[in-house]
């Protein structure tokens, strides 16, 4: 066995196996996603694009010595959050694929979306101004999948196999991973966060524990996460293990009475409390009472980034 941990965590291109690299972007937080690049005979894929047009450049031009010779042709956009697939512009003339439900999320999930939050007034604007200020949202042409499919895919890369696996919805609509079987490597967009809280937009929770299952039963030896550093497949089970400690405290709390925001107030962090992000649990428990209470109404976004805002000492 390779040694995994071995890769640091530093700004750009590793390489982590023969035809598999993975373009990290530190520190992880919000908006700072990591992509990845899948090279085979004369061509290549890549795993997400960045959050800006600016990132994704820097991000290409870092991958030049390898595309070009293989230029990549196909990129696969492992969910609909931004940070995944705002740069998909400076690759308009590749073939985009994304599950069909991160396809018909992404019509909604555009720059508009993170316009919006950036004009709020109060503390959920000032949050959303500190967390996204790094990023350039001005100039963003919204480029869209061009294929489709619902579960499962697998293509041939220049004679490398590459599946691409939808096990949403979880963190959202559909969060597709990427895995290479011949290279052990496994690209999981946003169904991993290593050393940040996990977010659940879309739910259940107990659906993305079994995508942990699913990633795990893989066996890959080097896990990309969508945000953190390279981890092994214990990176997957450490944040199994805050998924079910949350659905564990917002059941006990639903079941006391409380409500999502009483239960947000009341829990203790605990051996989590050091995971950035941790306002994040507002979301969280939300997706808890959501699954327990299928007729709970929901809370918009506005108003999760006004509790995430809040837990993150940004209030009115
Ligand atoms: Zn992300």
């Amino acid at each position: 066995m390779t040694p995994k941990a071995a890769i640091p965590y530093t700004k750009g291109l590793h390489q982590l196996t023969d035809h598999c690299h993975a373009w990290l972007v530190p520190d992880g937080t919000w908006g700072w996603s990591n992509a990845g690049l899948v090279t085979g005979s004369g061509e290549s894929l890549l795993v997400d694009t960045l959050f800006d047009v600016a990132l994704t450049r820097e991000m290409l031009d870092g991958m030049s010595s390898l595309t070009r010779d293989q230029p990549i042709r196909t990129v696969v956009n492992s969910h609909s959050n931004g940070d995944h697939w705002y740069g998909n512009e400076l690759l308009a003339g590749c073939e985009i694929i994304a599950s069909r439900a991160t396809a018909e999320e992404m019509a909604t999930a555009g720059p508009d979306l993170i316009r919006g939050l950036l004009g709020q007034d109060g503390a959920t604007g000032e949050f959303a101004r500190h967390i996204f200020k790094p990023f350039d949202f001005t100039n963003i042409q919204p480029t869209v999948a061009t294929r489709t499919f619902e579960d499962e895919l697998t293509l041939n890369v220049g004679g490398t196999e590459v599946q691409v696996i939808n096990l949403g919805p979880a963190h959202t609509e559909g969060d597709s991973v990427v895995f290479v079987p011949s290279e052990r490597v496994l690209y999981t967009g946003d169904l991993l966060f290593i050393g940040g809280t996990p977010i659940s937009w879309a739910g259940p929770i107990s659906n993305w524990v079994a995508a942990c299952d699913r990633m795990i039963v893989l066996e890959p030896e080097f896990v990309v996460p969508g945000h953190g550093p390279v981890v092994e497949t214990a990176g997957i089970l450490q944040m199994r293990d805050y998924l079910t400690w949350v659905q564990d405290e917002a059941t006990k709390r639903h079941n006391k009475g409380m409500s999502p925001e009483e239960a947000m107030r009341d829990i203790n962090l605990g051996r989590f409390a050091e995971l950035d992000e941790r306002g994040r649990i507002a979301q969280n428990i939300l997706a808890v009472y959501y699954e327990l209470d299928p007729t709970l109404e929901r809370v918009d976004t506005l108003e999760v980034f006004r509790r995430i805002a809040d837990l993150e000492g940004f209030s009115d």
